[in-house]
């Protein structure tokens, strides 16, 4: 199990009623039980999930939904209907319920036995109509849920589970996130500003900003030792390449890096904040000639490479949205097999046998989607105000498909949008010493940019090989906002009819609050 969801627990409420007896009810709990217990020993979900007992009455149910609303660790809660708990005994609990809700739809029993059915077989087992009279509820409440459909023993079904969870997770992990802006967005750019207020009221990070001058204070603080120590480390990490700018510039930006790296490391830390934003037109001083100059002598992209791998959010030229979205995506990653980083769109390829798209960004690409042991590098970055030589790793990403999502601000709501997108193998760049990926968006190169560009998406993203759509479709729909996703049937008409058909159900869902 990830560590990240040691933490927190999944609640389960079976719903049942007094009508066959209390004798039912009994093996009903033993039978939830043992689901419960079965879910847990699967390996699937990687949040514990605990049983809470039935719920029998209206006023049971809504003391189960208070109680987890005020429970830190609850996460979220699942719910089934054993057999046909009617639903108006659920209408308060769920008018009060705050957290993530996922309704299972499944039974004790699996095969019907045939020869041996009676009517108190079919007591114990009424799901069928039990979670149908409980899905009439939700529904008519317009209570967001994800509906898991399948036997609780099928891997297929705890998969589905485990995706809620992790969305869950992430949700739950959103409303504690401080997000640090280290200077402003950069002027006159659009896509990555938006309204922080809403933002917040939506989705729970808290964006701030914090005054690079303060930022400074820390870096004066870090010693030469310091430095030196954490230059060991790299050292241990990653291969030392030394090329045009000679071994002493090399060492002396590499420590360099370091230091902005341990003082960026502490402000997060006494902030208690785990998502950040730079921007490399102010970066302390801005004159590096100046006699009594302080400051970061380059951009400090080693350390946001390195604290990205760690699980902090980034994003570039104060880009909180995206830096909050990658904190999420993180989260939701942990313990999946291929990883995800921010990455920004570059370089379109058109080339004869298929068209794609370079991704990477100046420097800000996690090593955790490298298909090989990062190089550490120095070289001339002419971009910002300090144009100097920069430390950074450089790296090629794993091939295969994968999602990149981000989030937009529409003026009257916030919008998620995802493309699907199948990485491919670039040819070699020896002349662009950056870390990067290659893909071409689905269903085709023309059809998913075309459609991203429609949706109003960015250049930059949260990008994951693990996390799929349907992780972001949860995580809208826990948040409460706008999904939109990209993927191999999208069609540019069709899309374009769901764009215009959104604009309508959010403003009149709008005026509905
Ligand atoms: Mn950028």
């Amino acid at each position: 199990m990830a560590k990240a969801f040691e933490n927190l627990e999944l609640w389960w409420i079976t719903g049942a009623q007094l009508l066959y007896g209390g004798e039912t009810v009994k093996i009903v709990d033993g039978h939830s039980q043992e689901m419960v217990a079965g879910l847990n020993e699967g390996g699937v979900i990687p949040v514990k999930v605990v049983y809470k007992g039935t719920a029998n009455s209206s006023k049971e149910v809504e003391a189960i939904m208070l109680e987890a609303n005020n429970a830190p660790q609850c996460a979220g809660v699942i719910t089934w209907m054993h057999t046909f708990s009617p639903a108006k005994m659920w209408i308060k609990g769920l008018q009060r319920l705050k957290k993530p809700l996922l309704h299972f739809h499944t039974q004790y029993n699996a095969e019907i036995p045939w020869s041996t059915m009676d009517m108190d077989f079919m007591n114990l087992n009424q799901s069928a109509h039990g979670d149908i009279e409980y899905g009439h509820i939700c529904t008519r409440m317009r209570i967001p849920r994800k509906v898991v459909v399948g036997y609780w023993k099928s891997k297929e079904a705890q998969e589905k589970i485990a995706i809620w969870a992790r969305v869950a997770a992430a949700v739950n992990d959103a409303h504690d996130v401080r997000c640090l802006m280290f200077g402003m967005n950069m002027n006159n750019v659009a896509v990555t500003d938006g309204d922080r207020v809403e933002f917040e009221q939506r989705l729970g990070y808290h964006v701030d900003y914090y005054p690079v001058s303060s930022l400074m204070d820390y870096l004066k603080k870090v010693t030469d030792a310091e430095a030196d120590a954490l230059v060991e480390e790299y050292k241990q990490l990653y291969t030392i390449k030394i090329d045009e700018c000679g071994e002493q510039v090399y060492w002396e930006k590499v420590k360099n890096a370091a230091k902005a790296e341990i003082a960026i490391r502490r402000v997060l830390k006494d902030e208690g904040a785990t998502a950040f934003t730079t921007n490399f037109d102010d970066l302390g001083d801005a004159d590096i000639t100046a006699p009594d100059f302080f400051g970061f002598d380059q951009i400090p992209g080693l350390a946001c490479q390195r604290l990205m791998a760690e699980g902090i959010g980034f994003g570039a030229e104060g880009d909180w949205k995206t830096a909050c979205l990658y904190r999420s995506i993180w989260v939701m990653n942990q313990g999946l097999p291929k990883g995800c980083s921010f990455l920004e769109d570059y370089t379109l390829n058109f080339a004869e046998d298929c068209t794609s798209s370079l991704q990477s960004h100046m420097l800000e690409v996690t090593p955790l989607i490298a298909s090989d042991k990062p190089k550490l590098e120095v070289h001339f970055l002419g971009i910002g105000i300090r144009k100097q030589e920069t430390a950074r790793l450089v790296f090629t990403s794993k091939t295969g498909s994968g999602c990149k999502a981000t989030i937009v601000d529409l003026g009257n709501r916030f919008r998620l949008i995802t493309s699907d997108v199948e990485c491919i193998e670039p040819k070699p760049m020896p002349k662009l010493p950056v870390a990067s990926a290659l893909w071409v968006p689905q269903p085709t190169f023309e059809i998913g940019a075309g459609a991203w560009i429609l949706a109003g998406g960015t250049h930059h993203s949260a990008f994951s090989y693990d996390i799929t759509a349907e992780y972001w479709e949860d995580f809208a729909d826990m948040m409460g906002i706008e999904f939109i996703g990209i993927n191999k049937d999208t069609t540019i008409s069709g899309f374009k009819q769901q764009l215009r058909n959104n604009e309508i159900y959010y403003m009149l869902n709008k005026a509905l609050m």
